[in-house]
């Protein structure tokens, strides 16, 4: 029972922890799922951002080369930029500088006449590169505006392959800012806008100052894209130390990555909250089973142990009964039967003579001068003397069916069912020499042996199922018994 208890809880238990366990995998499954597409789906919107500011810088150099190669702008020049300009939100600034630096051209309405971009990073960059790709830079805060801008940039020839200058287009940060923004996501959930060279463009909910740190220690760099171009991992962020599902994707065309990450922390409390009922009621179930299981053990407990008791208690009721019917049936003092079994026994015997045409015998028996016994040795010892008597008897008898009784005080009887008188006679001479050999001194009897000795009558009769063939018998017996007491004491007498 407490076996099987045991195993229904540790069952109900394997089972709740196995499909709570499937659930949390399913969650962190799905969670690791939408990171990593909207991550990709990020991916595509930077990167048709991107293109279109890529296609409208291109589009700008060649308009500036149809003039000549002296990159000079013309009002003409200078209206379709702001006009290029205008058509793309993210486009901060389209802008042409020279061989020094100094501004060409400018989408906006302000150019500055002496001022000189030949300490930007692009502009060195292109200048000593001689490759005419598009690069995109770390974001720089814009002298023109003040805005935090990305710089995607292409370098200027001359007509012998020679640096001619820069033309610049500015991509807002507050674009990816604001589409990022468009996002229910929960408040240390991340996306993030970030340069090959792990520099941050971009990272909501983070503060500004994260723009520019490089991330290059995080397994984003140090794996993961080594591995894949787009994926999912999880890891602790190296900006705030939060552990989250990502899921990444590089850029076909241009050097960038976007990452969407998801707060583990937070994805852990959404699942206890939508898992919590579940776990109570489970925990509430076992602890009914555990509690109604304790309870059916406990009632099974106290049955067993009234079983128990109940035989314990049957087996000393049938012992007693015993004791009680032996008591009823036995003489207490000589453990020979005791008169109400003598006049059952008897009865009996007589029936059966009945039945069977055989005679019965009784023999009655009296100790010699017994009350001078008791007068000299004392009450105890007459009792002693009672019981080796009774020993004595008992062994003078010898078929099966002889019963020796206890008369009465220092009377005896011997009942010999199947036995006529010539037998009992000499039953009850064995049974006055038997008491004889006891050699109980007896120095106050009448008996000249000087010991204690019995007298015996004994008598038979052929049952005819008259009603007081019983007391006819024993008077019969008891007569031969006086007879014998008249005759001397110490010997056996017949019927007349
Ligand atoms: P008699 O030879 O004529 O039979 O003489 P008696 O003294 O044996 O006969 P009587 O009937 O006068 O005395 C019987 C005595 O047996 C009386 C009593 O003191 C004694 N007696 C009877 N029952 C018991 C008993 O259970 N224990 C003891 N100790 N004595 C008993
Ligand atoms: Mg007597
Ligand atoms: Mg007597």
């Amino acid at each position: 029972m407490a076996v099987f208890l045991l195993v229904t809880s540790l069952f109900v238990i394997a089972i709740n922890g196995w499909s709570l366990w499937n659930s949390w995998q399913q969650t962190v499954g799905e969670k690791n799922d939408d990171a990593r597409n909207l991550s990709v789906s990020l991916a595509k919107q930077a990167e048709d951002a991107f293109l279109q500011v890529d296609i409208t810088l291109a589009d700008a150099v060649r308009q500036l080369r149809q003039r000549g190669n002296d990159y000079a702008a013309t009002p003409e020049f200078l209206r379709q930029l702001k006009e290029q300009q205008g058509k793309l939100p993210q486009l901060h600034g389209l802008f042409v500088y020279d061989v020094q630096g100094h501004w060409i051209a400018s989408s906006g309405n302000f150019v500055p006449t002496n001022a000189s971009n030949a300490d930007r990073a692009y502009f060195i960059w292109h200048r000593t590169h001689n490759d005419t790709n598009l690069l995109i830079g770390r974001v720089i805060r814009s002298r023109s505006t003040g805005d935090l801008v990305i710089p995607v940039s292409v370098r200027l020839n001359d007509s012998q392959g020679h640096f001619a200058g820069v033309a610049l287009a500015t991509v807002r940060v507050d674009y990816f800012r604001q589409h990022y923004s468009y996002f229910a996501l929960g408040n240390k959930d991340t996306l993030g806008l970030i340069l090959a060279d792990a520099s941050a463009l971009y990272i909501r909910p983070f503060p500004d100052n994260v723009i520019g740190r490089t991330l290059s220690t995080s397994p984003l760099f140090k794996t993961e894209l080594k591995a894949a171009s787009s994926g999912n991992a999880t890891w602790r962020s190296s900006l705030d130390g939060i552990v989250r599902v990502f899921g990444y994707a590089r850029l076909e065309r241009y050097p960038l990555i976007v990452t969407a990450g998801y707060d583990l922390d937070n994805i852990r409390r959404e699942w206890m909250a939508a898992n919590l009922i579940n776990v109570l009621l489970n925990l509430a179930l076992l602890l009914a089973i555990a509690g109604m299981g304790f309870l059916l053990l406990r009632q099974v407990g106290t049955n067993v142990r009234n079983q128990i008791e109940l035989t314990y208690v049957r087996d000393e009721l049938t012992n007693i009964n015993h004791t009680l019917q032996s008591l009823a049936l036995v003489d207490g003092l000589t453990g020979l039967a005791n008169r109400r079994q003598f006049d059952a026994l008897l009865e009996q015997g007589l029936l059966r003579s009945l039945k069977t045409g055989d005679p019965i015998s009784l023999v009655m028996i009296d100790i010699d001068c017994f009350k001078r016994f008791n007068d000299t040795y004392g009450h105890v010892a007459g009792d002693e003397c009672l019981q080796d008597v009774a020993w004595a008897l008992k062994n003078s008898v010898h078929f099966h069916g002889d019963v020796v009784a206890r008369y009465g005080g220092e009377e005896f009887a011997i009942i010999m069912p199947n036995t006529a008188a010539s037998e009992a006679k000499i039953v009850a001479e064995r049974a006055v020499r038997a008491v004889m050999d006891l050699g109980i001194a007896h120095e106050s009897t009448e008996v000249p042996e000087g010991i204690v000795t019995i007298s015996a009558g004994y008598g038979a009769l052929v049952s005819e199922g008259k009603p007081a063939e019983a007391e006819q018998l024993k008077k019969e017996a008891d007569r031969a018994l006086y007879q014998a007491k008249r005759n001397g004491r110490n010997r056996a007498n017949g019927p007349a």
